[in-house]
């Protein structure tokens, strides 16, 4: 079902705050920054080999990555597996009772197509799948 993680999402205040430190505590240059609409934030991807690590950073104040700061503070977000077929992946999980936030796949970065699962029913993390658009990884 999964066929590997693709990413793990880390929620930041700010993207722009938070990238210099990235970059010199880790030498981590970043390979793609977006700003995502439909999610309410500013997403900002490390490749680290075939995977990768996403910075996330909120567009508002009413969206969920900025009450998720106001609640936790920042860190981990979300774990990522990427997934070959997403409209097969998620009528399986439905049929398998998972608990949705999304029945159907949203637009993300890099033009992947996405759903997210809820923490309940994945060991209290936030869950996503991904399906990478043609061409990318
Ligand atoms: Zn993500």
């Amino acid at each position: 079902m999964f066929t590997r993680i693709d990413h793990v999402g880390i929620a930041v205040a700010s993207i722009d705050d938070e990238l210099p430190a990235w970059q010199e505590r880790f030498g981590m240059a970043p390979s793609h920054r977006e700003t995502v609409e439909e999610q309410g934030v500013e997403a900002v991807l490390f490749d680290v080999g075939e995977n990768h690590v996403e910075l996330i950073a909120p567009l508002g104040p009413e969206t969920g990555v900025a009450r998720f700061i106001e609640s936790r503070g920042p860190g981990l977000h979300h774990v990522a597996y990427q997934v070959q077929d997403i409209d097969a992946v998620l009528a399986q999980l439905q049929e398998a009772g998972v608990q949705m936030i999304d029945t159907e796949p949203r637009t993300g970065i890099r033009n992947s197509r996405v759903a997210f699962i809820h923490p309940k029913s994945a060991g209290g993390v936030l869950t996503e799948i991904v399906q990478p658009a043609e061409g990318s990884h």
